[in-house]
C-alpha cells in the first residue's frame, strides 16, 4: 500500500485541516517504460502553497484529487525502463507519497561517488542551492565592494546566497526572523551583520549596517519591509525576485513596495523562475560542491521523519519554525 497526500479543497488563507487528507492507494503495475520509484526525501517548500491555490503560474494548477506535488530524492525499486536500473537514486518530482509509478520524463540520476550526503542534493546541491546560486550571480551580478541585502536570509536559499554574497566579496547583511537565526548567519556564516525584523527597527538598522547604501537586494519576503529596504537602495542598483513568501497566505493583496523608487534611482529589478536555469544546473554544481569542499560555504537541513507529518511541517515554512531546508524524511536513506 502507497500513504498519499490528496488535494482536497484549494485552501482559502492558511492551510487548514482537511485541505490535504492523508489515504492509502494500491501501488499499480508497472506498464513497458514505467519505472517505481520509492521515495526517500521529499522537498516542502513555499512554492507549494502557490501549486495548491488552484491557479495557473508558471506550472500547470493542481487538480482537486490529484496527489500533492513535491520535488523528492527516491530509490528505483523495479523497473520495466530500459534508462533506470533497480537501485539507482534519482531526482524526482515523486509527490507527497511514499511510492511513484513514473514513466521516467523529467527523472534525473544522482551521483552516489561525490563524497557529498544524500539530503544536501535537496538542498545546497539540489534546487535551492541552484536558485541561489543563479538568482544571486546571473540575475544581480555582484562586485567585490558591493552592500548586499537578503531577506529570509536564514532559509535554504537565502543562507546560500548570503555565502555566496560573501565570496564574491560583497558586505552581506541578512534579515530574519529570530535571534537563533540572526547569530547563526554573522557567528557561522560569517556575513557582515544581521538583523532581527521581528524586534527591531529594520529602517535604523539598515542605516546603521547599510553606511554606503543597498547595491543589491535579494527579495524572498516582499510585502512592507520591501519599501524601507527600497529607500535605502543606490542609483542603478538591482533586486533580483526571487519569492513573495509574506504574501503566500494572505486572502488580500499585500502592501507593495514603493515602485517610485525603481524609477528614480534607475533599480534594476528582475523575477526569475529557477526552472530557467535547468541547462546550466552543472554550472552551479561545479563551483557549489568545490566551495563545499574547500570549507568556504556551509548548509543547513531540517529534516522531519514520517510521510503522515508533511502537512504540518509545511507550515513552519510560513512562521518561520524551519531553520534550514525543509525536508520530509520519507523512508530510511539507504546511504547512511
Ligand atoms: P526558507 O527556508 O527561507 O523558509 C521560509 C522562511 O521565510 C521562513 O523560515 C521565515 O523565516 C520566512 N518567512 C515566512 N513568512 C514570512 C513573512 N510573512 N515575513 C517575513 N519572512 C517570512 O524557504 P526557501 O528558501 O525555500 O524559499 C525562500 C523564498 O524563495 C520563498 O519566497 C520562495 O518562494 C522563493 N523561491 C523561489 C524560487 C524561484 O525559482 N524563483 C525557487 C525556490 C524558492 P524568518 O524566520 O526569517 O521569518
Amino acid at each position: 500500500m502507497n500513504k498519499q497526500w490528496i488535494l482536497s479543497k484549494f485552501p482559502v488563507g492558511e492551510i487548514k485541516e482537511g485541505d490535504l487528507v492523508l489515504h492509502d492507494s494500491e501501488i499499480p503495475k508497472l506498464i513497458d517504460g514505467q519505472i517505481l520509484i520509492k521515495n526517500i526525501y521529499l522537498s516542502l517548500d513555499p512554492a507549494n502553497r502557490g501549486w495548491m491555490s488552484g491557479q495557473k503560474s508558471y506550472v500547470d494548477a493542481m487538480q482537486l484529487g490529484d496527489v500533492m506535488r513535491g520535488g523528492t530524492i527516491s530509490i528505483v525499486e523495479d523497473t520495466k525502463s530500459e534508462k533506470f536500473e533497480k537501485g539507482d537514486i534519482v531526482n524526482a518530482m515523486g509527490g507527497w507519497q511514499e511510492y511513484c509509478v513514473s514513466d521516467g520524463k523529467g527523472i534525473r540520476k544522482i551521483p552516489l561517488n561525490t563524497g557529498f550526503k544524500l539530503d544536501s542534493f535537496m538542498s545546497i546541491l539540489g534546487m535551492t542551492g541552484m536558485t541561489a546560486y543563479f538568482g544571486l550571480l546571473d540575475i544581480t551580478k555582484p562586485k567585490a565592494g558591493e552592500t548586499l541585502v537578503v531577506s529570509a536570509a536564514a532559509g535554504a536559499v537565502g543562507s546560500i546566497v548570503c555565502q555566496i554574497g560573501k565570496i564574491k566579496g560583497c558586505r552581506v547583511i541578512g534579515i530574519a526572523g529570530s535571534q537563533d537565526k540572526c547569530d547563526w548567519l554573522v557567528n557561522d556564516l560569517g556575513i557582515d551583520g544581521s538583523i532581527n525584523y521581528k524586534t527591531e527597527n529594520l529602517r535604523e538598522k539598515l542605516k546603521e549596517l547599510c553606511p554606503s547604501g543597498v547595491d543589491i537586494y535579494f527579495e524572498n519576503v516582499g510585502g512592507k519591509n520591501t519599501e524601507i529596504i527600497l529607500s535605502r537602495m543606490n542609483v542603478n542598483s538591482r533586486i533580483s525576485l526571487c519569492g513573495l513568501i509574506s504574501g503566500y497566505n494572505s486572502e488580500t493583496i499585500v502592501p507593495g513596495p514603493a515602485w517610485g523608487n525603481l524609477l528614480v534611482k534607475r533599480i534594476n529589478l528582475r523575477g526569475f523562475i529557477v526552472f530557467d536555469y535547468i541547462k546550466r544546473y552543472m554550472e552551479a554544481f561545479q563551483d557549489l560542491s568545490t566551495w563545499m569542499r574547500d570549507g568556504k560555504i556551509k548548509y543547513k537541513n531540517h529534516i522531519i521523519p514520517g510521510i503522515e507529518n508533511a502537512e504540518n511541517a509545511l507550515k513552519k515554512l510560513f512562521n518561520g519554525e524551519n531553520f534550514g531546508k525543509l525536508i520530509i524524511e520519507v523512508s530510511k536513506d539507504p546511504t547512511l
